[in-house]
């Protein structure tokens, strides 16, 4: 690159999508400056460590490889190269409403053989799903994640798409495409669960998204080395050694424009200058800082009537003794999970016959936990902008651990010797993230997706860019990291 197209640029948080715009930008020759907030890299995807314990705070599912793969390739690198993954086995337990259990292993016979045994004629409609998700998943990752649409014009003029839109089920519900092919309630579960990466119901989501079961049961869910936090810290290492400069502890403040662009960047009294400013903070936080309110790409009042992605009740538990009920990933359904779905997006409250997701990475890595002890993660989806107080947020906890243990059939209480707890305040303060929501903003509706997404360009501040899942792709690790390829290709355009 020549020097006069080298420009300045600074990113604005070190998640996923921050992290992977400023290896990309710096890779193609341009001088970057990532300011974070927080004394760690990863956003949402933080690290605790605690008396011999260590959590991955937020993501734990490594899925869609080849986006790393394509990722470290713009280095000349391989994923293996900085971490090794290997795959799970089983993928994920599934305990149901009425104490039973699946292991979904991603072994094709295994899991045709378990959806025969619950609905006859259940493995050929398996299969049948499956390879419709692959060709969704191969329209999507060919035609929709790595290009930067900016309206239905490139929507309309993507052949590929196009051609394929037969098949892509873009307006169709997902529960009701998912009934067509299980009437179990329980496969009905195992197949739509996923939808929760987008931040999601079955109701509420595109049927589009079937590719999510491909995604899981075709594709793969794998663990790597460290935890996805070792992701984290090598992604930051391939941007270190592009010469991306890190300045931890800082939060940016405001954002200075004059003439339609940014010109200072304000971190307390320091203030850098740069050409481009790329945000990977939330977006409604980001447009907070704009020196001029009219200089919003969407107002905030319009976020009100937006779907946003739920929250989280976390709890982070170092446990003494083996707890071999529970594999690395084990999902427990209620009986009655549209309630649940219901608590998150139509009547927002404190679910009470909650589903819950339990992460123990002590299952396939040792170095998390002491010998003899086990570390969980345990999430609730919740709705966002609930109101809480530690005192609410200690019997809640009490509740979950009680509910656990009774659903389950574990000891969980007298063995705890870590705990703590991550709700919708802490998601607020941590990370600025709007109404506490955990996944990093709206949800995957149709109308909140692709050309309708909040774009990665302000349209109203010249200079000023988005990456991460608020805006597009979208929600999860892998888009996020997508999301750094568009930054990188608008500054090529
Ligand atoms: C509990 C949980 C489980 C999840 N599980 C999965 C999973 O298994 N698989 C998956 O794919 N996805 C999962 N997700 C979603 C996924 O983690 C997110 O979608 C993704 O990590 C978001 O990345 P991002 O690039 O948007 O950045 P974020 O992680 O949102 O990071 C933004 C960064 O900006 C910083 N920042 C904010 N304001 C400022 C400021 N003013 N100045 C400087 N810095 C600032 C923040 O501190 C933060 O570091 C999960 C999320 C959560 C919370």
């Amino acid at each position: 690159m020549s020097h006069s197209s080298q420009k300045s640029v600074i990113v604005i948080g070190a998640g996923f999508g921050g992290l992977s715009a400023a290896a990309l930008l710096a890779k193609d020759g341009h001088r970057v400056t990532v300011l974070e907030k927080n004394s760690q890299p990863g956003g949402r995807a933080g690290q605790i460590k605690r008396d011999g314990f260590t959590f991955d705070m937020g993501p734990s599912w490594y899925m869609m490889p080849e986006v790393f793969d394509r990722f470290f390739a713009e280095f000349g690198k391989k994923p293996s190269d900085y971490y090794s993954i290997q795959p799970l086995h089983p993928q994920y337990r599934v305990v149901f409403g009425d104490g039973t259990h699946a292991d979904i292993t991603g072994d094709q016979k295994e899991d045709e053989a378990l959806f025969e045994s619950y609905e006859k004629g259940a493995a050929k409609k398996l299969r049948q799903y499956l390879r419709e998700g692959e060709l969704k998943y191969r329209i999507a990752m060919d035609s929709i994640l790595y290009r930067n649409m900016d309206s239905i014009f490139d929507l309309a003029n993507n052949w590929e798409l196009i051609k394929n839109s037969p098949h892509v089920g873009v307006l169709e519900p997902m529960h009701r495409y998912v009934k067509k092919f299980f009437s179990h309630h329980k496969l009905q579960q195992i197949i739509e669960y996923n939808l929760v990466f987008l931040g999601c119901s079955p109701q509420n989501a595109p049927a589009l998204f079937s590719m999510m079961g491909y995604v899981d049961m075709g594709l793969g869910v794998w663990y790597p080395e460290g935890g996805l936090f070792g992701v984290v810290k090598a992604m930051e290492q391939v941007a270190q050694e592009q010469g991306v400069e890190f300045v931890y502890n800082s939060p940016v403040t405001s954002l200075e424009v004059e003439d339609g662009r940014i010109h200072t960047v304000h971190c307390g009294d320091t203030k850098y200058t740069a050409d481009y400013v790329v945000s990977n903070a939330d977006y409604v936080h980001t447009e907070d800082l704009l020196s001029e309110q009219s200089l919003r790409t969407i107002p905030r009042k319009h976020w009100q009537k937006k779907t946003l992605t739920p929250s989280a009740f976390l709890l982070y538990l170092g446990v003494k003794g083996k707890l071999p009920k529970l594999q690395h990933h084990t999902l427990y359904f209620g009986t009655d999970w549209q309630k649940h779905f219901a608590d998150v997006f139509d009547h927002p409250r404190w679910p009470q016959e909650p589903s819950v997701y339990i992460n123990k990475t002590s299952a396939t890595d040792p170095s998390v936990a002491p010998k003899g002890h086990e570390n969980l993660m345990v999430l609730v989806p919740i709705a966002p902008g609930l109101e809480e107080n530690d005192m609410w947020r200690e019997h809640y906890a009490n509740f979950i651990l009680d509910f656990l243990e009774a659903k389950l059939d574990i000891k969980l209480k007298e063995n705890i010797v870590v705990k703590e707890i991550f709700s919708i305040t802490d998601f607020a303060e941590r990370y600025n993230s709007y109404a506490g929501n955990a996944l990093g903003g709206l949800a995957h509706t149709f109308f909140q997706s692709a050309i309708w997404r909040p774009a990665n360009k302000s349209k109203k501040v010249a200079n000023l860019l988005f990456s991460g899942a608020n805006t597009v792709p979208g929600i999860g690790v892998p888009t996020s990291v997508i999301s750094g390829h568009l930054v990188r290709d608008r500054l090529r355009m």
